[in-house]
């Protein structure tokens, strides 16, 4: 479908009719708190060996709060079970633990909510949108669940957490502890990918994102379009999601209002740039419709 040039613009900057109505704060206050949790969390990691404040000891794959919480990412320790080693006890707790709050909450909060490559990936897209850049050839939809598959027969051939050796999450966590030179290459990489293709990284490549989609089949957590009757087709929120293929049923459909697709990485930029108001977050159950 051809965009007028109007409309193209004006998709350059998502959003507008939000802040004029709603003002500034209020129409970016996902994309702050989001932005918030994931500089904390950065930050609490950095603490330790940049200034010896040890709150939390290790990195996103297996960490230690306090002294008595571990997390693991349940993705790496799948890998080492591939791998043929059997955990410490304390990384199947750690993973226990991730495990049950993203199956509750939905498994993609992590891409958002957490994960610091977010932070390039986001940037990369706004560029685009600024820039107007017309997105290069987008791999299958399929490729990063092919991907997840494939660190876990490597994982299994070669005896180690195969993921790891490339994993651009833990790149950007190498790079700001040791400033190691290749990291920023690998991550400069991702930014230009995505600069090229459109959600090419998180939306098409990424195994970890493949991963923690499937933790969030059942999640409680949802966005939801209770006001989808008062939609313009403005086209902002599918302008600004990550995964705009999950807006459509829940917006345009009879069906359920909610946003059910596990793709879906509850960030709420929906809810922040609507200036109908369409979106709200609530849970799975919410089948408040005024359409
Ligand atoms: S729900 Fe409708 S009005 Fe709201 S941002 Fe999306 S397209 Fe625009
Ligand atoms: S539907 Fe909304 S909450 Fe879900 S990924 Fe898209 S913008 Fe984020």
């Amino acid at each position: 479908m051809a965009v007028s040039t109007s409309a193209a613009k004006r998709l350059s900057r998502p959003g507008q009719e939000a802040v004029r109505t709603r003002g500034w704060l209020a129409a970016h206050k996902w994309l702050l708190l989001r932005r918030a949790s994931q500089l904390t969390i950065l930050a609490l990691f950095l603490a330790g060996p940049w200034f010896g404040v040890w709150l939390v000891k290790g990195n996103l794959t297996s960490s230690l709060t306090l002294g008595v919480l571990p997390l693991t990412d349940p993705y790496a320790l799948l890998q080492s079970l591939a791998a043929g080693h059997w955990p410490y006890k304390t990384a199947l707790i750690g993973a226990a633990i991730v495990l049950a709050f993203y199956l509750l909450l939905g498994g993609r909060v992590f891409c958002s909510w957490v994960c610091p490559v977010n932070l390039i990936t986001d940037a990369a897209a706004w560029s685009r949108r600024r820039l107007g850049l017309k997105t290069g050839k987008t791999p299958a939809e399929a490729t990063r669940r092919w991907l997840l598959g494939a660190t876990l027969v490597v994982s299994a051939a070669t005896g180690s957490i195969a993921w790891e050796w490339v994993n651009p999450v833990s790149f950007f966590h190498r790079s700001l502890f040791f400033g190691w030179g290749l990291g920023w290459l690998a991550l400069a990489a991702v930014f230009v990918y995505d600069l090229t293709v459109a959600r090419g990284w998180c939306g098409h490549l990424c195994p970890m994102g493949a991963f923690y989609s499937l933790l969030g089949k059942t999640a409680l957590a949802r966005v939801t379009a209770p006001q989808r009757a008062r939609c313009n087709d403005c086209m902002d929120c599918f302008a600004v999601c990550p995964e705009p293929q999950v807006i459509r049923p829940a917006l345009k459909g009879s069906g359920s209002p909610v946003i059910l697709s596990s793709d879906c990485t509850t960030c709420g930029r929906c809810v922040d740039v609507c200036g109908q108001d369409v979106f709200r977050f609530s849970h799975r159950f919410d089948q408040r419709s005024a359409s």
